[in-house]
């Protein structure tokens, strides 16, 4: 039988920080980490040596493996509490923020650079917010410190060898199955090779994995509760229209409540110079996303607009919701990404390739198939988006033009919220810890990051105890 102190799994940045915690404190655990994907040295995406184009790795490189999907991401790490999650309705504001100090010196010390852009509001800040108050925005000020994609990478190879360097076993390739509970206790988990049997289990499993984890809880009755879905589409520009943005904050966040629903949408993962990219789910469902690199930049900006719904009760499935629609998406595409012009979505008509090549604007992403976003999102969405951009242009004038290109579409799969307390223990399983993105608690690097940490110190107070 194979026993360890703690189990975790999934290494993300989660996952990661909470082994790093661990063995930073103490050395004499056994600790285990099994992962779905590969080691950071084999997670190699063949679209970058393909023209772009993706053939569809099981799994894929791009959002499993060491690292999870923090390390294909830009690296662009969060320094704000009102951003990339919800851990200060667990810890509160003040230690939230600690706790974000705390941690970005653990990325300081694993070679992120020194640079915070956007800290302090310069007078052309100032501009930009009051266009932007005068537009019904709403500016969150969230100063980023930037890795950018090939550092990132870099920086979580360091922590591999250092908490491997300190005992911590890692395995590949070692999708975990099952839990294993026994009288609403943890015991352990399973996996095609084997059972693996902890006191202590921390799952972190990320978007990727948040769909397994939240039929795994429907199965043994583990507490979870309906989040919001966001939905949307990624926004291409020039950097010229984004310009004074983007020198000026690198990544602005702004909120609107649209005029015709009320209904939330935020600006999100804002790439200077950046490229539009494919992510795959379930091995086969194409979702936009983007991301940028230090050194590599193209013409154009992107970022995604996200419609957040807040569904109530019967309603129980809104990782399906998203999949659904994005599965009408890739209907319309043979599996790839549907790009349209916003000139041709507010006169209801189909981008084609000859309309996609009229403009200054030249799409990052190569394979992306010109057609129609409103045969694919609800028109409740796409209004949303439309009175959106309106908004936007009145700060950024440029981007409602007609060569603006939307991506589609872009989905957050982190919507279920696992039931913890406040120490992320499930209020249903006793020694079973719930962290991440997969848990419905974080949404970015910082945030899930700190809750690894947090998830450790809480391991450390149960095996000293
Ligand atoms: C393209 C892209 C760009 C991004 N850019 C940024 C950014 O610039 N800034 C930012 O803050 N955030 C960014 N993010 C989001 C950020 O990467 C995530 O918020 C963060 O990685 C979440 O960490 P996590 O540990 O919770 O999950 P993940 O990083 O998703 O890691 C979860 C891990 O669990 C593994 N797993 C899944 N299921 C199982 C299973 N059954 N058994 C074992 N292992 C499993 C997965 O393979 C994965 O490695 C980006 C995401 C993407 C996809």
């Amino acid at each position: 039988m194979k026993k360890y102190d703690v189990i975790i799994v999934g290494a993300g940045p989660a996952g990661i920080f909470c082994a790093y915690e661990l063995v930073k404190n103490r050395q004499d655990l056994k600790i285990l980490i099994l992962e779905k994907g590969r080691g950071i040295a084999n997670r190699k995406c063949p679209k970058h040596t393909n023209g772009g184009r993706c053939v569809h790795c099981k799994p894929c490189s791009i959002t499993t493996g060491w690292a999870g999907a923090g390390a294909f991401s830009d690296g662009k790490l969060s320094l704000s509490h009102e951003v990339g999650g919800t851990l200060p309705e667990y810890l509160g504001v003040e230690e939230t923020i600690e706790m974000i100090k705390y941690t970005d010196q653990i990325y300081l010390d694993f070679g992120a650079d020194g640079e915070i852009h956007g800290e302090t509001l310069t007078p052309e800040m100032e501009v930009i917010r009051r266009k932007a108050i005068e537009s019904n925005l709403k500016l969150v000020h969230c100063p980023v410190r930037h890795l950018g994609t090939e550092k990132a990478q870099e920086l979580y190879r360091k922590l591999y060898d250092f908490v491997v360097d300190k005992g911590v076993e890692v395995h590949f390739n070692s999708a975990v199955q099952n839990l294993i509970l026994e009288d609403d206790k943890i015991q352990g988990v399973k996996n095609g090779k084997g059972e693996y049997f902890a006191d202590l289990v921390m799952v972190s499993v990320g978007r990727d994995g948040a769909d397994w984890l939240m039929k795994e809880c429907s199965k043994e009755s583990i507490g979870t509760e309906v989040g919001v879905v966001d939905i949307g589409v990624r926004l291409e520009c020039r950097n010229e229209v984004m310009k004074d943005i983007n020198d000026n904050f690198y990544e602005a966040k702004l909120i609107h409540y649209t005029q015709t629903f009320d209904d939330k949408v935020r600006t999100f993962c804002s790439n200077p110079g950046g490229f539009v990219s494919s992510e795959y789910y379930d091995n086969d469902l194409a979702v936009v996303n983007g991301h940028s690199f230090k050194d590599l930049k193209s013409d154009n900006t992107n970022f995604a607009l996200l419609v957040s719904q807040k569904f109530t009760e019967p309603f129980k499935a809104p990782i399906e919701y998203g999949k659904h629609i994005a599965r009408l998406a890739n209907m319309l595409t043979n599996n790839q990404i549907l790009v349209q012009r916003f000139g041709d979505l507010i006169r209801g008509r189909r981008t084609t390739s000859n309309r996609l090549y009229r403009n200054n604007i030249i799409p990052t992403l190569k394979d992306a198939v010109p057609g129609d976003l409103s045969l694919v999102l609800p028109h409740r969405i796409l209004k949303d988006i439309e009175e959106m951009i309106l908004a936007l242009d009145k700060v950024t004038p440029g981007l409602a033009s007609d060569e603006t290109l939307l991506y589609g579409v872009e989905v957050k799969f982190y919507s279920n919220i696992t039931k913890v307390d406040n120490s992320f223990q499930s209020t249903s399983v006793e020694n079973l810890y719930l962290g991440g993105d997969g848990a419905g608690i974080t949404r970015g690097l910082m945030q899930a990051s700190v809750n690894g940490v947090l998830i450790a110190r809480e391991f450390l107070k149960k095996i000293e105890a």
